[in-house]
């Protein structure tokens, strides 16, 4: 029986992050293990609500008060097979999941703090890898039918470990020369060591999963040949466009890139002074990409900006400057605006914020301003007001409000406008919608035998979405293949987050 007054007894309390002159001198994530005593400790905050609001706010459907309270009671081994029961990776979604459980958690209602869901999610996750190190679940029978799936992010990942479970036979396709997906070369170490998913891939190899990288599906290998060689085909290949800006003056500039050019550069550096093997950062064409001793200024107010920043920090830049185009959110929840359980628009503080650089909101770039020879030097912004008319974004500069803001490297981080074209959608017969995305079915399925999960179908999102909707798509493939008995299917293609309208 869970403490009843455990909340009452304890207030919220996360460890502490490493020091910042220390974790910016590395690129090791920045918080260390809870220990059990205030993984404990915070678990017992859970009072058993009896009606848990969290597992309707994780996409995962996550049985939250269930393995706080074998936390709390220090049970494990049932913690960890509680957790694994609905989520393929909580060492992913514990370390990066913006948490939309802890904001829909009953605490929340009576002006508590909410659970630390995520950091015993977190955990949990890691006392499984402790204990038997991932322990492999192969099948006991192959049902001799053979899927593809494409793209080796959390979605396609996730749907290859319940397929293969299930006895099917799983190769996964990745254009890239690893696997992982944004979580390997997009997101940085500081938010999750890689060792993390090198680990799952060895459970996954050993499950039988196959895995062929450098392969782009549609050139490297066509639609046609994919389909001739298994039954059926998972699409998951990201919302990887990135939204650009040619209409600003000087955006050809040298100097002004994509966030993810940034991004890929710097984790392929941590990666090969992994592997032993030192090398600067640079763009495929080999043009250098480094934040070394220059004033960078992002452009972005999301998760892309902010590990845009932390990357800076770490490779010494002069100064940064973070610009957002809306005014700053509230620190609080505005229960008129966002009632309580949904995802409230705050003010969210990364730990690359509490490592220095400046935060303007209300902002627009006018102009990338030239050097005089193509390289920019500044930036050039005014305020601005937003407003949504007819459900279009009015952008309006306050006149006489022109400064200019030092920049020898911007990094635009304004957002995703969906899957990439490429010649695969073609030759599978697929289009992009009006948000860039796949659209599927109800059973997941883009086109005959062809489906479709995580952003690619979604548009950008978060990684427990995409695990959610890699399982499911894997649900109904299984079920298309004359699987035995059902997969879970933690959501629906039409699912949406939690919402007041
Ligand atoms: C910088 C950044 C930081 C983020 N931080 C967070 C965070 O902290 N928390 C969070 O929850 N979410 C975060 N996200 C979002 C999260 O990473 C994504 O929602 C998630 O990775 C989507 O998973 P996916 O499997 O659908 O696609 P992806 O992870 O994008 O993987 C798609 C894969 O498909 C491959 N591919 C594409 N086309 C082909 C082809 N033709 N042939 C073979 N392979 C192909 C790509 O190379 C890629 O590896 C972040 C996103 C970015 C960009
Ligand atoms: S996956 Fe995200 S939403 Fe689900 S329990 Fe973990 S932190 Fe919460």
């Amino acid at each position: 029986m869970p403490d009843p007054n455990g909340f009452l007894r304890y207030d919220r309390r996360l460890p502490a992050r490493r020091p910042v002159p220390v974790r910016i001198s590395d690129w090791r994530e920045v918080y260390p293990p809870a220990g059990e005593e205030l993984i404990r400790e915070q678990a017992t905050r859970c009072m058993d609500c009896g009606i848990p609001f969290c597992h309707d706010g994780c996409p995962l459907g996550n049985r939250i008060p269930d393995w706080n309270d074998l936390v709390r009671t220090g049970n494990w081994d049932a913690a960890v097979d509680s957790l694994h029961a609905t989520n393929n990776f909580p060492e992913f979604t514990g370390r990066l999941c913006p948490a939309p459980c802890e904001a829909a958690c009953v605490l929340g209602l009576g002006g508590q703090q909410p659970v630390t869901i995520k950091q015993v999610e977190v955990e949990i996750a890691d006392a499984a890898v402790a204990r038997d190190g991932l322990r492999p679940r192969p099948a006991s029978v192959s049902t001799g039918r053979s899927v593809a799936v494409v793209g080796s992010g959390p979605a396609g990942l996730a749907a290859a470990q319940q397929l293969a479970r299930a006895g099917h036979t799983v190769t996964v396709y990745e254009r890239d020369d690893a696997i992982g997906g944004l979580l390997r070369y997009g997101i940085p170490d500081f938010k999750l060591e890689k060792q993390h998913i090198d680990k799952r891939l060895a459970q996954l190899t050993a499950e039988g999963v196959r895995f062929r990288t450098g392969v782009e599906v549609g050139v490297d290998v066509t639609a046609e040949q994919l389909r001739a060689e298994h039954d059926a085909v998972l699409l998951a290949c990201g919302a990887l466009q990135g939204r650009d800006t040619p209409e600003t003056p000087g955006r050809a500039l040298r100097g002004v890139h994509q966030a993810m050019a940034h991004l890929v550069a710097a984790n392929r550096v941590v990666a090969a002074a992994g592997d032993g093997k030192p090398a600067p950062a640079t763009l495929p064409d080999g043009t250098p990409i480094d934040a070394a001793g220059k004033h960078v200024v992002i452009i972005g107010g999301g998760d892309t900006a902010a590990d845009c920043l932390g990357v800076a920090h770490r490779q010494g830049a002069a100064g940064v400057h973070q610009l957002d185009l809306y005014p700053e959110p509230p620190a609080e929840r505005d229960a008129a605006r966002d009632p309580w359980p949904t995802w409230p628009w705050v003010l969210r503080n990364y730990p690359a914020h509490e490592e220095g650089g400046e935060r303007v909101f209300a902002v627009a770039v006018q102009e990338f301003v030239d050097d005089g020879t193509g390289q920019v030097r500044a930036v050039r912004i005014a305020e601005v007001t937003v407003e949504k008319v007819d459900g279009r974004r009015i952008v309006t500069a306050l006149t006489g409000s022109e400064r200019e803001i030092p920049a020898d490297l911007v990094l635009l981080a304004i957002g995703f406008e969906g899957t990439e074209e490429q010649p695969l959608l073609a030759q599978f017969g697929v289009t992009r919608n009006g948000r860039g995305a796949i659209d599927s079915g109800p059973d997941w399925q883009a086109t005959d035998g062809v489906f479709v999960a995580g952003d690619m179908h979604r548009g950008a999102s978060l990684i427990v979405w995409a695990i959610a909707e890699g399982r499911a798509a894997a649900a109904a493939i299984h079920t298309y293949l004359g699987g035995v008995g059902d997969l879970p299917a933690p959501v629906d293609p039409a699912r949406q987050p939690l919402a007041a309208r």
